[in-house]
């Protein structure tokens, strides 16, 4: 009989983390507040990040990427919230690296060799194009759609809530776009589109959200938006499916990503609580405080090893060796534990540090209203995530909407 499990990082994977950690103290934590208040990541981290290979790390070798594996994706993620605490530089990477293998493994050849060798280089983005106005988590009243006509799908409809609009627009790119091409079909009758945004019939919006200000949030309109029939994501009628690859593996980097940020807040709040002095004493005298932060480490494990975990799986299921609905529970668990758990770390972090940590001159405000946004959307909202994992203890019957 074998050890069973074991709970340690590869070489590789622990010099990667080492080096990136690194990097992350000395040039993305100290420019959290900028990037916050300024509403943009700058060039030159963007520019970093490229050269890391963190962008491209799951595209392929062949078309500028690394090709490495969902564990260290995870590892990055995680390591990149830890530096900027708001969490948008994570938002950035997690979705190059989550619909960046998704165009790799299904995107046409010309798409892949258009766009990802730009992805990698950080001279294009990518995202996900899914939610629209009447609802997000309920796909089947999606009202977009794509025909085709002579060499082109010829799209309509509205995407909202989109992450990365205004960096696609400014740098290129484009969106996985989850449309309708045989609407009597439900879910079997949509296909996944690549829209970029430069295109004649394509207009755009942005919001303005209460966190993660380094990312855009927008949407796009679609009038008669023309793309070359080589455009299409996989096959015809199966964009369902790969939405739900793609939603399977950006959920394990969204919880990396809490898990990251909550790390650093909990370190924060550590050094805080050593040195604020009330009553004669640190305040992490007090076992007011100290239960809390006990609390708050366990919460931050439990969360860290669901994200391995899952990340775990996802490598098992890229090499055929687990099932694709085992990853779907394995994913919605740590997506619907972390987001939540890390996000009261932090908020228990800010209160530990008074009116300061409510103040504009500290990280952790930013940190909390990042984190808030994970357990709002961003990937599937929770009792989204509820509901996969009740189907999958409970079966396919009990699906509320199955009639
Ligand atoms: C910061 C941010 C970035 C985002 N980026 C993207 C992006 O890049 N691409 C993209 O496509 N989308 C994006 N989204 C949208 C996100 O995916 C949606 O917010 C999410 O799918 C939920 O959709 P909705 O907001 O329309 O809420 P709804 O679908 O209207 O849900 C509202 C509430 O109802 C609950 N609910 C849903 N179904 C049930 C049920 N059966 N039983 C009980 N409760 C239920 C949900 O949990 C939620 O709390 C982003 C969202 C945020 C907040």
């Amino acid at each position: 009989m074998g050890d069973g499990m074991d709970f340690s990082l590869s070489d590789e994977q622990e010099v990667f983390k080492r080096n990136l950690r690194e990097w992350c103290e000395r040039k993305l934590f100290p420019r959290v507040k900028e990037i916050d208040e300024e509403s943009k990541i700058p060039d030159e981290i963007i520019r970093d990040l490229a050269n890391m290979g963190i962008l491209g790390l799951t595209i392929p070798e062949e078309y500028g990427g690394s090709g490495l594996d969902f564990l260290t994706a995870a590892l990055s993620v995680e390591e990149i919230a830890r530096g900027d605490v708001s969490v948008a530089t994570a938002v950035l990477v997690l979705l190059q690296q989550s619909w960046g293998y998704i165009l790799s493994k299904y995107g046409s050849e010309e798409l892949k060799e258009e766009v990802l060798p730009k992805v990698a280089k950080g001279e294009a983005f990518v995202g996900i194009g899914s939610t629209e106005p009447q609802g997000g988590s309920d796909l089947l009243s999606f009202k977009s759609t794509a025909r085709k006509e002579d060499d082109s799908w010829v799209l309509n409809g509205e995407k909202v809530y989109i992450s990365l609009v205004r960096e696609v627009e400014e740098r290129g790119g484009g969106f996985l776009t989850i449309v309708k091409t045989s609407p009597e079909l439900e879910h079997r009758g949509f296909s996944m589109i690549f829209v970029p945004l430069s295109i004649d019939g394509v207009e755009t919006t942005l919001f303005k959200n209460m966190g993660r200000t380094g990312v855009s949030t927008g949407g796009f309109l679609m009038k008669e938006a023309r793309v070359p029939l080589n455009y299409l994501i996989g096959e015809e009628n199966k964009g369902f499916y790969i939405a739900m690859e793609g939603f399977n593996v950006a959920r394990i980097l969204v919880a990396a990503a809490c898990v990251g940020a909550a790390s650093k807040a909990l370190e924060i709040g550590m050094d805080y609580i050593k040195q604020r002095k009330l009553f004669g004493y640190p305040i992490g005298k007090f076992e007011g405080i100290q239960f809390q932060l006990s609390d708050n480490y366990a919460k931050l494990e439990a969360s860290r090893l669901l994200v391995y975990k899952a990340a775990w799986i996802c490598n098992q299921w890229m090499n055929g060796k687990a099932d694709i609905m085992e990853l779907a529970k394995a994913s919605a668990t740590a997506k619907l534990h972390a987001p939540i758990e890390c996000y009261r770390i932090a908020d228990d972090v800010m209160t530990w540090m008074g009116a300061f940590g409510y103040s504009k001159e500290s990280e952790i405000q930013a940190c909390v209203r990042g984190l808030r946004s994970y357990s709002v959307g961003a990937e599937g909202a929770q009792n989204v995530m509820r509901i996969i994992i009740a189907r999958e203890l409970l079966g396919k019957e009990f699906l509320p909407y199955k009639k």
